[in-house]
């Protein structure tokens, strides 16, 4: 049985039993870990209530068939003010599940870790504008697992969207993981994937092409900006999602089920 150390954020801490919890963890070193914590829940246990979603530990694990187990558990940070405040944490939420839909495996970036812990600090550190780190982040991650967001010119003629922009609305096609032009969206109009694109202002744009220049902590949007953000942002991710099809399904508790019920 390999025992290893690595670096966590609990992206999902899900009662098992008596007094087990199953955790989906995002590691430093080795990505997406499910693994299991045995007697977590006694009153006693050695774990104290250390293991709540979102809390960056340090964990000692043998690998499981299934599961790794979890022996030792050390919290460096536990995020406790993002989940008490609702619109903090609906925005965490958010970027969970902007994780698992752009984690294809158990490919291990550090980046990915590294990013999703400075957004879990830049939301801690603020009282407002949480879903500009949220949309922020889901659209980082997108570039660091290879999915760039184009923003800048149409993505099928090319044409420099600063230029353009005065022609009238433009248009985010999600399969095609960028903005179009009026006259492309026309031209293709009925030429299979251009089919769920929608119209997008140029302000909008420009509100992405920020989110994806600055640093994570210093991102800020309007209430009334929030929405459209939103949607171009979660219309990308779900689109570059592999198979998309994890995100319906809690794999976890499904494969913890099957393989730890009690003969
Ligand atoms: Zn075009």
């Amino acid at each position: 049985m390999a025992v290893y150390k690595s670096r966590g954020i609990v992206l999902r801490s899900i009662r098992y039993g008596e007094a087990d919890r199953i955790l989906d963890l995002y590691t430093r070193d080795t990505g997406l870990v499910s693994a299991i914590a045995k007697g977590i829940r006694r009153t006693k246990s050695r774990f104290g209530g250390r293991l709540e979603p979102l809390s960056c530990v340090e964990f000692l694990a043998y690998e499981g068939r299934t599961l790794d187990i979890v022996t030792q558990v050390e919290v460096l940070r536990s995020f406790h003010d993002v989940r008490e405040d609702l619109k903090c944490l609906k925005a965490a939420s958010g970027m969970v599940w902007a994780v698992r839909a752009l984690s294809g495996g158990d490919e291990a970036d550090r980046r990915v870790f590294n990013l999703l812990y400075h957004a879990l600090d830049a939301l801690e550190a603020r009282e407002t504008s949480f879903e500009a780190v949220g949309s922020a982040f889901a659209l980082k991650l997108s570039i660091l697992a290879g999915y760039n967001p184009r923003l800048d010119v149409c993505v099928s003629c090319e044409r420099d969207l600063a230029q353009i922009s005065s022609e009238g609305l433009l248009y985010f096609a999600p399969p095609l993981g960028g903005v179009l032009c009026a006259w492309c969206r026309s031209e293709s109009r009925d030429a299979g994937p251009i089919g769920d694109s929608f119209a997008l202002s140029p302000a909008v744009v420009a509100l992405l092409q920020d989110l994806v220049a600055s640093p994570i902590r210093d991102v800020a949007l309007e209430e009334g900006q929030e929405e459209s953000v939103r949607r171009v942002v979660s219309a990308h991710v779900l689109a570059h999602a592999p198979g998309n099809t994890a995100l319906s399904r809690s794999h976890l508790t499904d494969a913890g089920r099957r393989t730890l019920r009690p003969a």
